[in-house]
């Protein structure tokens, strides 16, 4: 039978090895630390956490916590781990950083089905099955020949991610649907802005708390990326004549055109969420609310996703994934965690563990079978797979790119539940049909 290359020891390359080797396959995992180290790195641990110790919300009705109950039922060693080396943290999954890596590097390396080199890997092996799992700081030697695969276009270094409204939460009766001078329908939902409420909102955004960027992420913005607060520093109109240009947006309302105007696009073909056209920023999460709530329509937004903005590898997934989360040219080549276009620890992790399952069925010869579109993991492959391509930006996991419920619930509560058992179970059916360890 043939072994199983795997590049990049982190979260999504830790996982698929586990995965893999528990299935009976013979695995070479290739981690380049401790020798060469990325630059939020400083260990050599496997799945070192390079940010924040929390691993979000673990509250069973919350999108995180749902993610988190399907690696669960589906034996994700990084999740185990996660349970075994837990902090108090409320209602969050949070863990001592240290021990959870060192939990995962021994049973990795002490894996008797596991080989693990430290060395880093400059070439994708013609021979595969690999995966690539080599994250959002993938050295710079792999990137040249990812390049290869996708061209220089379809690999980007940065994201830049608008934060994502629950359109139950919209205030309907503030807003406008229309598009600029009547072109391409009503396709965009337009909050107007008086004067008056432009100025305080920019006052606002002008001295709301930003994240500090990490060193090796420094404040050089594409022009196409750039945070909204960024632009605003630029002067008071800036944003006037950038995003929230109000020309060609007639109030149906007033009949004129407002003084200012942002303007929300659909995130997903359900409808059931939005995201804030060219808000992507640097402000803090808490901010975020503060500020964007002063919008008018959005008083109440609940945000399913914050706006970011960060260093990070991901390829253009719908143009080169398959559901199984094969490269679509080349069936032996998988690709896994976040350089696949999601976003965050638990989402990279559950890439991990579906290439890692795949490319075991791969070896023995055995049919895939596609996650279900109801589980937060089969929502996330769904997200990066079939996305337009040039919109496609990374995504965590959020209740907004799950399919909605037949029926209508309006309270907001009972509708996540119903949601996250609709998930569980059909993750259960799925790994009774095809991913149980035999
Ligand atoms: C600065 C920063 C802060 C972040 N903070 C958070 C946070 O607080 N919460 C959150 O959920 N997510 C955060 N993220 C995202 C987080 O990194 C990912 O969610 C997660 O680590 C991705 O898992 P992964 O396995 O894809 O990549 P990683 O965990 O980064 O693993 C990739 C591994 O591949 C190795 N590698 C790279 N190139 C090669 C090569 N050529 N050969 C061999 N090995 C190689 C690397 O050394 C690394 O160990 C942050 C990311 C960055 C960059």
């Amino acid at each position: 039978m043939k072994r199983l290359i795997i590049i990049g020891g982190g979260l999504a390359g830790s996982e698929a090895a586990y995965q893999a080797a528990e299935r009976g396959i013979d695995i070479i995992l290739y981690e380049m630390r401790p020798e060469k180290q990325t630059a939020a790195h400083t260990t050599g641990d496997l799945a070192e956490l390079v940010c924040s110790n929390s691993l979000g919300s673990n509250d069973s009705i919350s999108a995180p916590g749902l993610l988190k109950e399907e690696l669960r039922q589906l034996g994700s060693l990084i999740i185990k781990a996660a349970d075994e080396t837990r902090v108090p943290a409320g209602s969050a999954l949070a863990v001592d950083r240290g021990l959870f890596a060192k939990d995962i590097t021994e049973r990795i390396a002490g894996h008797p089905r596991i080989k693990l080199i430290r060395e880093e890997f400059k070439n994708i092996p013609e021979e595969g099955p690999v995966i690539i799992a080599t994250g959002p700081l993938t050295s710079d030697a792999i990137v040249s020949d990812i390049i290869r695969l996708t061209g220089k276009k379809n690999l980007y270094f940065y994201d830049a991610i608008s934060p994502i409204i629950d359109a139950d939460s919209i205030n309907w009766d503030r807003v406008f649907k229309a598009s600029r001078y009547g072109k391409g329908g009503d396709d965009y939902v337009n909050c107007p802005m008086t004067e008056d409420e432009y100025n305080q909102f920019y006052n606002a955004l002008m001295n709301a708390e930003k994240v500090s960027s990490h060193d090796f992420e420094d404040a050089r913005y594409f022009e196409g990326c750039m945070p909204i607060e960024v632009i605003a520093e630029r002067g008071k109109d800036s944003l006037r004549y950038g995003h929230m240009k109000p020309v060609g947006l007639i109030n149906p309302k007033t009949k004129r055109e407002p003084y200012a105007v942002v303007q929300l696009r659909l995130e997903n073909r359900f409808g059931t969420a939005y995201n804030i056209v060219g808000f992507q920023t640097k402000l803090k999460y808490g901010e975020q609310a503060k500020v964007f709530r002063m919008i008018p329509g959005l008083e109440n937004a609940e945000f399913l996703r914050h706006g970011s903005l960060h260093r990070n590898t991901f390829i253009n997934a719908p143009l080169f994934l398959k559901d199984t989360l094969q490269f679509k040219n080349r069936d032996d080549l998988f690709f896994a965690g976040q350089i696949t276009g999601v976003e965050g620890y638990m989402e990279s992790t559950a890439m991990g563990l579906v290439a890692g399952i795949n490319a075991a069925k791969l070896i023995k010869g055995e049919l895939f079978n596609p996650l279900p579109k109801e589980s937060a993991i089969g929502s996330l492959i769904s997200y990066i797979t079939t996305t337009e391509p040039s919109r496609f930006q990374p995504m965590n996991i959020n209740f907004g790119i799950m399919p909605p419920l037949e029926n209508r619930i309006r309270n907001k509560d009972e509708k996540r539940r119903f949601i996250a058992e609709r998930a569980i179970k059909a993750i259960n059916t799925w790994k009774g049909e095809y991913a149980e360890v035999h």
